[in-house]
């Protein structure tokens, strides 16, 4: 570690934002770079002008947590408000409730289960000769069976990921996808909720205090790092290191923004589990505050498409060609003196917001107690590879 100077933060969405407010708690002098020309990153939301509905900019961030300290500190920049994600999906022709549940069992068999004796019957529909699944097809086919398989899960996973079933790895499904119950709430976790003013909101409060200067419209290089104590880097960690190995794959969202006057769909999120329709999903997104009344509508229409080099990086793909790529820039970035690789960027990982604030308060802990031992910081919290 640098002896004395400001601490440089790379990315002003919410890992940097949470590192950055920790830090400057501590009494540091923190400075944060982004490229874009607003803070928040890709939770960042923002109110239509014509419809006042609140847009979720980069697609629909639900909050949803265990973590208590996690919960109390989003509430304490800003007040979330009730919000279940209830989800459906269109599946040939047809509406049905998602996750699939006992109300999408019945629907789709034209049946009266009741909860045993559609898990009963779930487990006859099971491809029981499949003994150790390789593949994502594989999985589903030995847990749900092939009507099931067919209708909620192939085209869509199909159009997500730009490849067949078949060739993703099993355990990219990790769990039996079915309840046998009425549950439709998407999340299991203990908390759940919206901000009540949005994302953006909420971080710009983080973000508020003396000893934090936000550079927006910053593009931020690794030579710059030389002025800083310690850098924590949220951005592509290929992107630092020049793509030197390479460029990281992930798949990226187009979003075909439309307005309607009245309520669209009726649902925050409508899946399309046909391949023969191009879009993964609608999102309507004044369903997503339920508490305001809008007139208007704001809709994204969704459709999933490898990633090139001027594409927003959204999902990280992770296959072996990826995770051998990792491997080289983490090697790399462990001998990068007093820079540490933060979020979901830096890590390469797909992490939910809860986990990136868990990690990002980690790691200004982290940092704090290294700096009181005069101990070097690690270039990651975790690895993550
Ligand atoms: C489509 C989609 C939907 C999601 N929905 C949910 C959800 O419902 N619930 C949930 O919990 N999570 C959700 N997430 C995850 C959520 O988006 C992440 O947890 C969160 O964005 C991670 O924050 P971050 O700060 O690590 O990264 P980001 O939000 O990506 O912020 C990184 C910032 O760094 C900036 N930057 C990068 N490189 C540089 C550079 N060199 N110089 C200056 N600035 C730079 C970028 O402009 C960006 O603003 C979703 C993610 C996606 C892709």
């Amino acid at each position: 570690m640098r002896a004395n100077g400001k601490i440089a933060v790379v990315g002003a969405g919410l890992s940097g934002a949470v590192i950055g407010r920790d830090l400057a708690q501590a009494g540091h002098q923190v400075e944060i770079f982004d490229t874009r020309d607003h803070i928040a990153g890709n939770c960042h939301t923002q109110r239509d002008q014509a419809t006042g509905v609140m847009v979720h900019v980069y697609g629909p961030h639900i909050f949803h947590t265990d973590d208590t300290e996690v919960w109390n500190y989003v509430n304490s920049f800003q007040r979330f408000l009730p919000y279940k994600n209830r989800v459906k999906t269109t599946s040939n022709g047809q509406v049905y409730s998602l996750p699939v549940n006992l109300h999408t069992i019945n629907q789709f068999f034209g049946k009266n289960f009741r909860p045993d004796e559609a898990r009963a019957f779930i487990e006859e529909q099971a491809d029981k000769s499949i003994s150790e699944p390789k593949t994502f097809e594989e999985q589903a086919l030995r847990f749900v069976g092939q009507d099931l398989y067919e209708a909620f899960f192939k085209g869509y996973t199909q159009k997500q990921w730009g490849c067949s079933p078949t060739e993703l790895p099993a355990s990219v499904l990790k769990r039996l996808p079915v309840r046998f119950n009425y549950d439709d709430n998407y999340f299991f976790h203990k908390y759940q909720g919206m901000p009540e003013n949005g994302y953006t909101r909420m971080v710009e409060h983080i973000l508020d205090h003396p000893n934090i200067t936000v550079k927006l419209g910053t593009h931020f290089d690794r030579a710059e790092g030389k002025d800083f104590r310690h850098v924590f880097y949220s951005g592509p960690l290929d992107g630092y290191f020049n793509y030197e190995f390479g460029r990281l794959g992930y798949r990226t969202l187009d979003f075909e923004r439309f307005t309607y006057d009245g309520d669209y769909q009726g649902c925050a999120v409508m899946n399309y589990a046909d391949v023969s329709v191009p879009y993964t999903r609608i999102t309507e997104h004044k369903h997503f505050s339920p508490w305001e009344e809008h007139a208007g509508s704001v809709c994204y229409r969704e459709t999933a498409r490898v990633c090139g080099p001027e594409d927003i990086a959204y999902y990280p793909i992770r296959l072996v060609k990826e995770k051998e790529q990792l491997a080289d820039y983490v090697a790399r970035a462990e001998q990068e003196a007093s820079v540490t690789f933060v979020g979901r960027l830096g890590t390469y990982r797909y992490l939910d917001m809860d986990v990136t604030i868990r990690e990002a308060l980690d790691t200004a802990r982290l940092y704090l107690s290294r700096l009181a031992e005069s101990a070097p910081m690690p270039a990651f919290l975790h690895s993550p590879v």
